[in-house]
C-alpha cells in the first residue's frame, strides 16, 4: 500500500505529479499531457483545494515571471464585487532546501479564500511547476500548503509513473503515455500507449451487483474485450494476489505475424502481438480490477508488473515483491 505522511491522507497522482491530500479531496479537473498540463483537486464541498500547472521548458525558465503572470491572471479571474486579491511574494510556504529546487519562489494571496503556493523549475523532468493550495480563512492555510507542497513529487521515480484517483492507484513504466481515461462513479479506467503497445488498468465498484447473476468469467468476457480489440481472448481461472481471478491471454491473429514481427524487430521497434492480463475480484473492497496489456512478447512481463503494482488490499499476506509503491 502507498504510505502517506499523515493519517487519513491519500495520494493523488497524474502525469508524474504525486500529492498527498486529505482522503475526501480528489481530482476534479485535468487537462493537457505530460509536457504541459493542469490538475485541480477539490474537497468534498467542491471547493478547489490544490492546483498544479506544469509546462516543459528546455532553456531558461523565468520562474518569477511565470508566477507574476499566474497571480495577475488570478486577479483577472475574480468575480465582480469580489475584493482585489492581496498578494504576498515573500510568504515562506516551503523552503528551497526542503524542495531541493534552486530557483524556487513562493507566494500567498488573500481574497474570499486564501492561497499559498510555489513555483520552480525542475531540472530532472525539465518542467516549470506552479502549485497552490487554497484554504478557508479559519484554516491554517500556510501549514496545509507546506505539508502538501513539501511532500509532493513533481516527476516519476524509479522509471514508474503513479496514477491515482478515485480508488484506483496504479503505476506504469515511464515510456507509456496516457491515451485515454474514464473517471466515472462505477468505473475508473486508464489506457496507455507506447509505439503500438498498450496497457490498461481499471476498477469497477459494486462487484456484488455485477456478479449477482453471472460468473466472473461471463462478466469479464464482456468488460475486458474492449481493451484489446481484434484479439481473441482466453480466460483461465486462477488466483491473483489472494483473490479469485482470471488470467486473460490472447494473440494478435494474423498469418503473417511471425514475418511482420521479425521485420519490426529488425527495425528496433516493438511488435505488439500478445495480450496478458489479470482480472480479479477484491471481495473486501467489493471491487473488480483489471490490469493487462497488448505487448511485444519480449516485454510481456510488464503486464504482470503493472498488475502487481495496483493498490488493492491483499486477501492473504502479500507475496508479491513489487515493493513499496510510492517511495
Ligand atoms: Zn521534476
Ligand atoms: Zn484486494
Amino acid at each position: 500500500m502507498a504510505k502517506t505522511h499523515r493519517e487519513d491522507w491519500e495520494i493523488r497522482g497524474w502525469q508524474g505529479v504525486v500529492v498527498e491530500v486529505p482522503r475526501e479531496w480528489d481530482i476534479a479537473a485535468i487537462s493537457g499531457d505530460r509536457k504541459q498540463g493542469y490538475l485541480r483537486i477539490d474537497d468534498q464541498e467542491n471547493m478547489p483545494r490544490v492546483e498544479v500547472k506544469w509546462q516543459e521548458a528546455t532553456g531558461f525558465a523565468d520562474i518569477e515571471g511565470v508566477v507574476d503572470r499566474y497571480l495577475t491572471d488570478l486577479n483577472k479571474k475574480r468575480k465582480k464585487g469580489e475584493p482585489e486579491i492581496e498578494v504576498d511574494r515573500r510568504c515562506p510556504v516551503v523552503s528551497k532546501r526542503r524542495m531541493r529546487k534552486r530557483d524556487l519562489t513562493c507566494f500567498a494571496w488573500k481574497g474570499e479564500v486564501e492561497g499559498y503556493g510555489a513555483g520552480w523549475y525542475c531540472e530532472e523532468c525539465r518542467r516549470v511547476m506552479v502549485v497552490q493550495v487554497m484554504a478557508k480563512p479559519d484554516e491554517d492555510g500556510l501549514g496545509l500548503a507546506g505539508a502538501i507542497i513539501g511532500e509532493m513529487q513533481d516527476h516519476p521515480s524509479g522509471g514508474w509513473i503513479t496514477w491515482s484517483t478515485y480508488g484506483l492507484t496504479m503505476q506504469t513504466p515511464e515510456r507509456f503515455d496516457l491515451a485515454g481515461q474514464k473517471l466515472m462513479a462505477g468505473l475508473i479506467q486508464f489506457q496507455f500507449e507506447d509505439r503500438g503497445e498498450t496497457l490498461a488498468g481499471a476498477r469497477w465498484g459494486m462487484a456484488n451487483v455485477a456478479l449477482r447473476d453471472r460468473s466472473l468469467e461471463a462478466w469479464a468476457r464482456r468488460e475486458v474485450a474492449p481493451f484489446h480489440k481484434g484479439v481473441k481472448l482466453s480466460y483461465e481461472e486462477t488466483q491473483f494476489r489472494g483473490h479469485p481471478a482470471l488470467l486473460v491471454t490472447g494473440y494478435f491473429s494474423n498469418p503473417l505475424r511471425h514475418l511482420q514481427s521479425f521485420v519490426v524487430h529488425v527495425m528496433g521497434k516493438p511488435y505488439p502481438e500478445a495480450v496478458r492480463g489479470w482480472i480479479w475480484h477484491c471481495e473486501d473492497e467489493n471491487r473488480i480490477y483489471y490490469a493487462g496489456g497488448m505487448l511485444d512478447e519480449d516485454n510481456i512481463e510488464v503486464a504482470e508488473q503493472v498488475a502487481l503494482r495496483i493498490v488493492c488490499p491483499e486477501a492473504d499476506e502479500p507475496e508479491d515483491d513489487a515493493g513499496e509503491l510510492i517511495r
